[in-house]
This record gives structure tokens, sequence and C-alpha cells, in this order.
């Protein structure tokens, strides 16, 4: 479709987006230059997409007509007809499956480098070489069915904006034991592979215990990330089993003030006895880490203090420090020096710490406090 065709197409043809909606495509889905600024239109994205789809066409019909096809997807789109939905609802998955999953997304990768943005999993798990059926064995499978079903709804969390409430309550979560069932019978799960939990709040799916008891039965490394409102009888049991067992939980605040303001609830003497249960029941004191996501609401240096004295009372001894994920590239100089003040105070009182998440593995956060000095906490 010429450029011109598509403007036309486009500019009669407007997507009917709600509010919602239009903050989730601004914060995730269009288009941004290097400074965050969103540099296309929502009907753009609709565009791409209806195009892309259309193409998929020519693998099955070499004449197929694909600037035809692109209207017809486009106008599905904009109209909400249709809108293209997760591709996954929980069915068995099968070792072709899989493997033909990969390779699409090996091919993808191939052509267009930067087309997973900001995983940090990109180029990591999954190598840019066709993957073959002798060596198709998972090694990390993460838990992530529902991202948006959770207990609370955090400020920086754009699952939430996601999460439509009407929608949300109808909503049933579809099973994770089958489908993770069907990967041990498909034989793809290595021996050593690590599962995570997190992406929605793991802990109020009805198969979490069941599933995470069947997962340590069979000897495998988990991590959970939780928001750690509800109490895991099982997590409390398997954390006293197996010192490689692992959990974080974003606290992200040192009062119980802020927290209500940054989670929308009131829990913050709540998780905080959670996590010393949990801490109290597991082999390894140091399976974990405490995060705290910097942001302009809880960056008062009262406030990191009063954190760490929370994790020193608790004997936590690993720190994750963050910055909203969806802000790297404007990050305000008083966010990064609250950063350093909060590294500064987990070095002096001498707690592990890690920069939680990268940008394609780059510790992004890591690399910016590297150009900035550490202030002198006495
Ligand atoms: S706990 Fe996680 S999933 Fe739940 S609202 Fe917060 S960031 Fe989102």
């Amino acid at each position: 479709m010429t450029k011109n065709t598509k403007e036309e197409l486009i500019s009669k043809n407007s997507a009917k987006l709600e509010k919602n909606a239009l903050t989730v495509l601004q914060k995730r889905y269009l288009r941004k230059d290097e400074k965050g600024n969103v540099i296309e239109k929502p009907e753009d994205l609709l565009y791409r997409v209806a195009e892309n789809i259309a193409q998929a066409d020519k693998i099955y019909d070499k004449d197929a007509d694909v600037e035809s096809l692109t209207k017809e997807f486009y106008l599905a789109m904009s109209s909400l007809d249709f809108l293209p939905k997760y591709p996954y609802n929980g069915e068995s998955l099968s070792r072709d499956k899989i493997l033909e999953y990969l390779n699409y997304i090996n091919e993808v990768q191939a052509k267009e480098p930067n087309k997973c943005g900001r995983c940090s999993r990109a180029y990591y798990d999954i190598k840019p070489q066709k993957v073959s059926l002798c060596d198709l064995k998972l090694k990390h499978i993460m838990i992530n069915p529902h991202r948006f079903w959770c207990n609370i709804q955090c400020v920086y969390c754009s699952y939430c904006a996601e999460r439509n409430e009407k929608e949300f309550i109808k909503t049933k979560p579809y099973s994770v034991k089958g489908p993770i069932e069907s990967l041990f019978n498909a034989g793809v799960v290595d021996a050593n592979c690590v599962f995570s939990w997190g992406g929605g709040e793991s802990t109020i799916l009805p198969e979490f215990n069941s599933l995470a008891r069947l997962l340590h039965d069979k000897r495998h490394v988990q991590v959970l990330n939780t928001n750690g409102i509800v109490f895991s009888e099982t997590w409390a049991y398997i954390l006293s089993k197996d010192e490689r067992t692992f959990f974080n939980i974003s606290v992200d605040s040192g009062t119980a003030e802020t927290y209500k303001k940054i989670k929308g609830m009131d829990c913050f003497d709540h998780v905080w006895e959670n996590i010393k249960k949990y801490l109290a029941a597991a082999k390894n004191k140091g399976s974990f880490k405490a995060k705290y996501i910097v942001m302009e609401c809880n960056r008062e240096h009262r406030e990191l203090e009063q954190f760490i004295n929370m994790c020193l009372d608790a004997g936590v001894n690993s720190i994750e420090y963050a910055v909203d994920r969806w802000q790297f590239d404007r990050l305000s100089e008083d966010t990064i020096a609250a950063v350093a003040y909060l590294k500064a105070l987990v070095l002096k009182y001498n707690l592990n710490c890690k920069n939680a998440f990268t940008i394609r593995n780059r510790p992004v956060i890591a690399e910016i406090l590297a150009n900035h000095p550490l202030p002198k906490i006495m």
C-alpha cells in the first residue's frame, strides 16, 4: 500500500479507543524515540499489526493480496470488531508446538533485532540459531499466565492499566498446572530447569500451592515474585526444605502511609509480618530479596532509611533497587540521587544489593550510578 493510501485509510478510519487503552498503548506498545517520546499514533500501530498479519498469508498463498488484506484487518481492528489477543489460553503444549514457536521467535529476532524492545531476555535464553528437536530442553520457565490478575494496584504497574475491572471480575484464570504437566509429559523440561512465578500475583492463582508443591517434589528450583499479601504455607514449607528456593517482594516504602499510596492498600505491617514468617521458615536466610522501586513519591531520605531499618529488624540481608522501568529514559536527577542514597545505605550496613530490571541484560541503573558518586553516610 502506498504511503498516501495508508494515510487516507487511517484518516478516514480512526481507532475508537478508550482512555485506558490509550494509556496502555502509550506506555507499552507505541514506538518511541530514544528520549521516550511517543512517535506514532495508535492507528499506525494497528496498521503495522494489520500489515504483519496480512503478510503471513503469503506463506500459504503466494498470490495473496496483502494490500487488501491489510485494509481488511486494519478496519476490523480500528472499529474494534476484532483485536488480536494473547495467542495462548492454557491448552496442552506439545514438543512440536514449542519448537515451532521458538523457531518463529528466532526468525523474528534475526530479521528485526529490536523487535523484542527492552526485554532483558531477548538474545539471552533464546539463541538466534534454529532450535532443533534434539536440543529442545527448557531451562527456565516463567509462570506468568495472568499478568493483570492481582490483589492490589501498584501505581507503577502497567498491568493495572490494562485491567478492566468489570471484565476482571468475570475473568477466571486458566489452569497453569495442566500446561506445565504437558511440558513434562512432552519431555522438554531440563532436569535443572528453574521455574519463576510472577507477573500478576501468583499466590492467588487457585493452583499455586499444588503446582509449587509438585515442582518442589520434582526437585526444581523455584523463584517467587510476590507482593507478600497472601501467606502461603506451602511456600513456607518449600523454603524450609530447599535452600535453592528464592522469593522477592517489592516493598517500595519505609512507612505504612507511603506503602498505601503506592499499593492502594493498607498492608505494610501485614506484609512485613509475612516476610518475617517466611524468613523464620527458610533454610536459606539469604533466599529473600526486598525490592525498592525508587520514584518521586518514595525517594525521601527518611523513607529510604526507614525501609533499611525494617530490613535490618526483619533480618533481611539482600536488597534489590530499581526505578520504574517505564521511566528509564526520563529519570530525574533527584531520583538518581535517591537511588545512590539507597545504595550507600545498603553498603553502610553490609547488605547485599542488586540492580533489578535490565534492558537487554544491561544493568542500566548500575551503569548510571557508576557515573554518580555515592553520598557519604556517617
Ligand atoms: S504486585 Fe505486581 S502485578 Fe500486582 S499491582 Fe503490583 S506490580 Fe502489578
